[in-house]
């Protein structure tokens, strides 16, 4: 008894940060790195204004350290990031726990390079599912399902004509999403085909701060079935951009959107932080459809990882601190 559901109730909440390079438009704009991976876990930020000014340089007061469960510079590629954190939870998939990835970070901060990745790259959607498949024998099969939630509306990226998806909770605990379409994937060309076609129909509207800036938070779903139930499931989420409303400088729709966004992570923050205390007892699921979707593959049983995206570049400070503050709080 006792013991056996103490053990059961750890959380498995893993944080861990990538900085992408520097690319050449920064260079081109005379922006200068201001986050510097320090060893395996450490990164450091300093405050460019700051230490432009020369303001407290002394003291160092611009500088301030954050540390996650792992931290990835310019020098990790795909295979470093999936080996140290999602490897070992597609052990724990395997074993028919339910598992979530998220991908968080500002826009053009390289979610979707880490999620989806290229041909050449592939990123840890198909690397994952890969590790899936050559775990899994063949008394299991494999399904996936690909979705976006923007404004608190779910669609089907994989059948665009499917419209608005209602989500429903059983008696059980557990949640379905009727009608959305299912495929299985024979061969990682087919997943990373799957993605990439997925992702272009993925609501992206032209901002002031990134042209393609994504709106909608992207979940690929993997289910493992087993002799006709489900033995366990894994999500693997691009989330939208955390940049704020302001930054973009969006009016009327966009400005709304913003909002929406920032509530959804709002929630998924807040349904993080009530996991990772050990004092709170009740978590709050249902402030938005992004953490509803996730009630029963976040928390409880369910492994997670928080994969959290910055830029180096001294233009995109603010964000940069934003997101680290974010994902040092969910820890
Ligand atoms: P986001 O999805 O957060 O908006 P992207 O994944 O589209 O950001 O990344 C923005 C740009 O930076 C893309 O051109 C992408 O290829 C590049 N990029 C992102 N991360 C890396 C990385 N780790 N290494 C090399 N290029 C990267
Ligand atoms: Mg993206």
């Amino acid at each position: 008894g006792g013991v056996f559901r103490q053990v059961l109730i750890i959380i498995i909440f893993h944080v861990v940060v990538r900085v992408r390079p520097l690319n050449s438009a920064e260079k081109a704009r005379k922006a200068f790195q201001c986050v510097f991976p320090l060893d395996k876990k450490r990164v450091l930020l300093v405050d460019p204004e700051k230490f432009e000014n020369n303001i407290l340089r002394q003291n160092r007061q611009h500088e301030r350290k954050f540390e996650f469960d792992a931290a990835f510079g310019a020098v990790s590629n795909q295979e470093d990031v999936h080996e140290t954190t999602t490897g070992p939870i597609i052990d724990s998939v395997v074993q028919g726990f339910n598992a979530t990835v998220f991908a968080y970070g500002a826009t053009g901060s390289g979610k979707t390079f880490t999620m989806i990745g290229t041909k050449e790259r592939p990123g840890l959607m198909t690397l994952m599912t890969k590790a899936l498949y050559e775990k899994l024998d063949g008394q299991y099969q494999v399904l996936l399902s690909y979705m976006e939630i923007y404004n608190e509306i779910i669609r089907d990226l994989l059948n665009p004509t499917g419209g608005d998806l209602e989500l429903l909770e059983d008696e059980r605990g557990n949640i379905r999403v009727p009608g959305l379409s299912s495929v299985k994937a024979p061969n990682l060309s087919r997943i990373m085909q799957i993605l990439q076609e997925g992702n272009l129909r993925r609501t992206q509207e032209a901002t002031m701060a990134n042209k393609t800036s994504s709106r909608s938070h992207a979940l690929l779903q993997v289910m493992i079935v087993k002799n006709q139930s489900l033995h366990s499931k894994l999500f693997m989420i691009d989330l939208a951009g955390s940049e704020r409303a302001s930054n973009t400088q969006n009016r009327g729709i966009r400005l709304k959107e913003g909002a929406a966004i920032n509530r959804s992570l709002l929630a998924l923050g807040n349904v993080i932080n009530s996991l990772a205390s050990k004092t709170t007892k009740y978590v709050n699921y249902r402030d938005s459809k992004l953490t509803r979707l996730l009630k029963d593959s976040l928390g409880g049983t369910a492994k997670t990882c928080m994969i959290a995206h910055v830029t180096p570049s001294s233009s995109n400070f603010e964000e940069t601190y934003n997101t680290l503050m974010y994902a040092s709080r969910a820890m």
